[in-house]
């Protein structure tokens, strides 16, 4: 389980973290907008808020510092989903949930490297917004480019800890799990 103890908060780097998320919920709201008509994000659609999901401390703090009663009362959502979902399919931390969620529906386009050593780019959509334009078609800025925020949140967790990136998955933020 995730421990406060295991890290040293600092204000300075979470308001770096909420400026980030301010900078990409911006570019975020442009690429939706974007879309249209295309995004079936609303709410209660949660397929893509899995039970997998980690995040860096830095997030994880970023939590537990708006939403510590709940963390300590709450209950988490049952096995099978991310445990921050609430009865109806709502997100209970929404305006603090972690840069992953805040880009999922996006068409995503990221540099992979093959087992030959080339590069080349991908590209992913959440399959309930794939019926459109095919996104290998679509215009580079009209894809969340994967990689940049990524290397911003390292920054900030490497602050934060050392230099160590380690990642938290988001079930072990509660305080009790039966
Ligand atoms: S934190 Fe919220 S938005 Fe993110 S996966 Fe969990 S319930 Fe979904
Ligand atoms: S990314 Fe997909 S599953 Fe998630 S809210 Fe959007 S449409 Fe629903």
């Amino acid at each position: 389980m995730y421990e406060e103890a295991d890290v040293i908060p600092t204000n300075s780097v979470l308001i770096k973290l909420w400026e980030i998320y301010r900078s990409l919920e911006d570019a975020a709201e442009r690429l939706s907008r974007h879309h249209g008509e295309r995004l079936r994000c609303v709410r209660g659609c949660c397929d893509c808020c899995v039970d997998e999901i980690t995040v860096f401390e830095v997030e994880a703090l970023h939590i537990g510092s708006r939403y510590a009663e709940l963390l300590r009362e709450g209950e988490p959502h049952p096995e099978g989903a991310c445990a921050f979902l609430d009865s109806k399919g709502d997100c209970r931390i929404y305006d603090a949930r972690p840069y992953v969620c805040r880009t999922q529906g996006l068409a995503l386009r990221w540099i992979d490297e093959t087992p030959e050593g080339d590069l080349v780019e991908m590209r992913d959509i959440c399959p309930l917004n794939d019926p459109g334009p095919p996104v290998v078609q679509l215009p580079e800025e009209a894809c969340w480019t994967i990689g940049p925020v990524e290397e911003m949140l390292a920054g900030l967790q490497a602050t934060l800890a050392g230099g160590e990136l380690r990642r938290v998955l988001l079930r072990a933020l509660f305080r009790r799990q039966d």
